[in-house]
Parts: structure tokens; sequence; C-alpha cells
């Protein structure tokens, strides 16, 4: 028997992006990368793969389907051989008393049988930092930063210590800044010692990049680390002082990309306005605006979107569908149709050009929306993507299979806020 290939480490991420964020500093920090949407149903080749995401929706769900979801993963990630394994929460902790941090890493820990865990979600080069166990977004702490607004998980607690006791029936620690001053060896005595008083679950303090490598170096051996993206990308380097992965100069390196190109974008993100409008200034003739209001009406708009795209894409120009509006405009469609209806609207129309564009030939697609996103994501039917380049922070160009295409679709998936104003443009010069 024996495992061909095992991959070196397999992650539980809570949502989407913030799989495709962690994907995408593993990828940073020298390893082979693939995000998986779900638990697979099928085998999938991991044959030149180091590490797997498991993306699911489950940081606002039931805490039963959060821990159900989460073990399903776990199990089939522990088949692929990974060596440990990583549950990935936002960085704000987003979660509230009932879970599903907490519920969810004993649930890991136990099917591991495994001791203990720690608790890092600080992302420093996002502002991100714990100290003294309390979480700050910039210069304020987490219940002072918005957070404590949240519509689904507001944080009205900054002391992570005491947010996550809460949610455990286990005994929660602290590894503060002055330990990890110390080094590797003096913080994992420290663990030790903890877990010797039952110490189940350890928030760890993280000012900047050097702590969170202590923190890499002193937790490579657990079972199981849970945390942001940060951690995620300080861990290759110690995973490749153990030898454990193989010397890849390019990790981020994709197939060669083909096809039109196309961006469609459901995100009425401030930031996305600016890229929208930059894409505008760059080609006034090259995009296509629906609307709900119009889109309710019947297929008149999407048809003559079609339209538009084809005739571009025929004349190998840029095409850009949008329904990215200010805010105003926004809300006329939703107190007309509501919330939900204006949204199904946008998605289930941008959704249904990506798959018929895809067919007729676009191999680079470029999505702005986080839901807008998982919508197109679903309806191509996409449940891998290979992480390649970063093109902005957080958000990388990835490589998706297709029923019955040779040459993979290449996808990039841009959430809200994310991405530099010219994004829209620079991101298929990145893919050149
Ligand atoms: P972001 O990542 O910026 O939050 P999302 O795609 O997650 O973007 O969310 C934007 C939501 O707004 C989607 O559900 C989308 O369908 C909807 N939407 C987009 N354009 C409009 C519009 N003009 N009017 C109303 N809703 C819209």
């Amino acid at each position: 028997m024996g495992i061909e290939k095992r991959i070196v480490l397999g992650a539980i991420a809570d949502d989407f992006t913030g799989a495709t964020d962690l994907a995408n500093n593993l990828v940073r920090g020298g390893m082979r990368c693939l995000q998986v949407i779900g638990v697979p149903q099928q085998a999938i080749d991991l044959s030149d793969i180091d590490a797997v995401v498991v993306a699911l929706k489950s940081r606002s769900c039931p805490v039963d389907e959060a821990v159900a979801d989460s073990l399903a993963a776990l199990t089939w990630l522990r088949e692929q051989g990974a060596r440990q394994l990583f549950f990935k929460y936002c960085s704000t902790f987003d979660s509230t008393d009932q879970g599903n941090i907490g519920p969810v890493a004993d649930a890991l820990l136990e099917a591991l049988n495994a001791q203990q865990t720690v608790m890092v979600p600080a992302f420093p080069v996002n502002g991100r930092t714990v100290y003294q166990g309390h979480l700050f977004v910039g210069d304020r702490l987490l219940n002072d930063s918005g957070m404590q607004h949240h519509p689904l998980n507001p944080m009205q607690d900054a002391d992570l210590v005491r947010v996550l006791s809460r949610q455990t029936p286990y005994s929660v620690g602290l590894a503060n800044r002055a330990l990890l001053a110390q080094g590797a060896d003096a913080t994992r005595t420290h663990f030790s010692t903890l877990a010797g008083q039952g110490v189940r679950h350890v928030v760890c303090d993280s000012l900047d990049e050097q702590d969170l490598d202590v923190l890499a170096e002193a937790t490579v051996l657990m079972p199981l680390v849970t945390g942001g993206s940060g951690l995620g990308q300080a861990l290759p380097a110690q995973y490749r002082a153990q030898g454990w992965l193989d010397a890849i100069t390019e990790p981020g390196r994709l197939s060669p990309s083909s096809g039109g190109t196309l961006v469609l974008s459901g995100s009425c993100s401030r930031a996305t306005l600016a890229q929208v409008a930059d894409f505008l200034a760059k080609h006034p003739d090259g995009g296509f605006a629906l609307e709900p209001l119009s889109l309710v009406e019947g297929e008149q708009q999407q048809q003559q979107a079609l339209a538009f795209a084809r005739q571009r894409l025929s004349e190998h120009a840029p095409v850009l569908i949008y329904a990215s509006a200010d805010p105003e405009k926004v809300k006329a469609a939703q107190a007309s149709l509501g919330v939900e209806r204006a949204g199904y609207l946008v998605e289930t129309a941008l959704s249904q050009l990506a798959v018929t564009l895809v067919k007729d030939g676009v191999g680079r697609l470029l999505v702005a929306g986080g839901e807008t996103s998982g919508a197109v994501v679903s309806a191509l039917g996409i449940s891998t993507l290979r992480i390649g380049e970063q093109i902005d922070p957080g958000v990388p160009w990835t490589q998706a299979p297709l029923a019955g295409c040779e040459t993979p679709l290449s996808l990039a998936l841009k959430s809200g806020n994310f991405g530099g104003v010219d994004f829209f443009t620079r991101a298929f010069e990145v893919l050149a």
C-alpha cells in the first residue's frame, strides 16, 4: 500500500475568499497549491501539489453544520496524506459566542487525537496584529474597528482568550510577545507547559512577520494549527527546513493561457467602481452595463450584452460587462425589487454570460465580487483551482479544468475592495 505522494499541508478554510487568500500566501511561501471548492467527490491528481485548501462555507452557518463539513474535509485531507492540518478563519476572528471557531477547532483536535492547537489570526501586513491576546485592526481594538457592527458576527470583544473561552468548554491560554522574543524553543516549551496544565487552545500574539516566523517554527510539528493567512506565509519555510518540500522555483507556474479576455463585474464596492471607471477610460467602447431593473423585464438586455461581447471578442478586444453601480442606483434597484432579487438577477445574468462566452472561447476570465464569483464558479461547474501568480495582494490568477475542454480556464476572482485601480487591465498583463 503506502501513499505515493503525500501532500504536506491540508487546510480547511471557513469561506471561499479566505481560502484563496491562504492559498495565495502558500504559493508566495513556495508551495504548489490547489484550492478545492467543498470536499471533492472524486479523485484528484495531486502529484505535483504540496498544499490543498478546502473552501467551505462554514463561517456563519449553524455550528453542527460547520463541524460536520470541517470533519469531512479533515477526513479527505488525511486520506491525501497531509502532514499538517490548518484551520483557516478570518484575521478578524469572525465568530459568535456559539462558534464556529471554537467548536470546529475542538472537533478537529478530537478527530486528530491531538492535545493542543494554536490560534494565530494575525496578518500584520494587512494591519491585523495581536498583543497580549488582544486583536487590533490598524491602531484600533477589534471592538472599535467597525467589526462591532458586522451584520453576521459582530465582534464586541477584542480579548481573544475571553472570546474563545465562550466558544469552547476547554481551557484557553496565551503565548505573548515577550515569550516569542525568546525564540521558537522557548515558545515550544511554553506550549508544553500549558498542555501539562490542560490548556487546549493557545492564543498567540504576533506583531510582525518575525513573530509569525517564530510561531511557524514552534508549531511545524503540531498536527493542527489554526489562524489567518499570515501564518500560511510563514509555514512553507519551516516545511522546507524539515525537508518536506521539493525545490521548486516557480510554485505559481500555470499552463500557458489562451482564448478571449473577459471581465465580469457584479461588485459595487468602492474599489471595484474605480476599476470599472479606469477600464472604461482606457476602453471607452469596451463596456456594457447591466441593470437589474432591465434584467427583470426579460431576456433582452442579457442578449444585447451577449451580442456586444461576441462582437468585441471577434475583434480580439477586451470586454467588460458590469452591473457595478453607485450606491444610489443600487438602492433604487433594491427598493424596487428587494435586495435579494436584485442581486439574484445580476448574479444569474453574469453567470449565464460566463457559461456561454467560455463555450464561445473565452479563456481568461476575471470576475469582480465575492458573491458574484461564487455564482460564476458554480455555474461553470468548477470545483478545483490551481493557484498561480499574485496580481495584487490577496488575488492570484488561478486555473480551472473545464469538462470537455483541453485547456484550462484562467480565472481571477476578486472580491470587493481588493486590487489597485488598474486591476481590470493589469491583471491580463501579469498573465501574458
Ligand atoms: P463584493 O465582493 O464587492 O461585496 P459581491 O458580488 O459579493 O461583491 O456582492 C455584490 C452584490 O450586489 C451581488 O449580489 C450583486 O448581484 C449585487 N449587485 C450588483 N450590481 C447591482 C445593482 N446594480 N443593483 C443591485 N444589486 C447589485
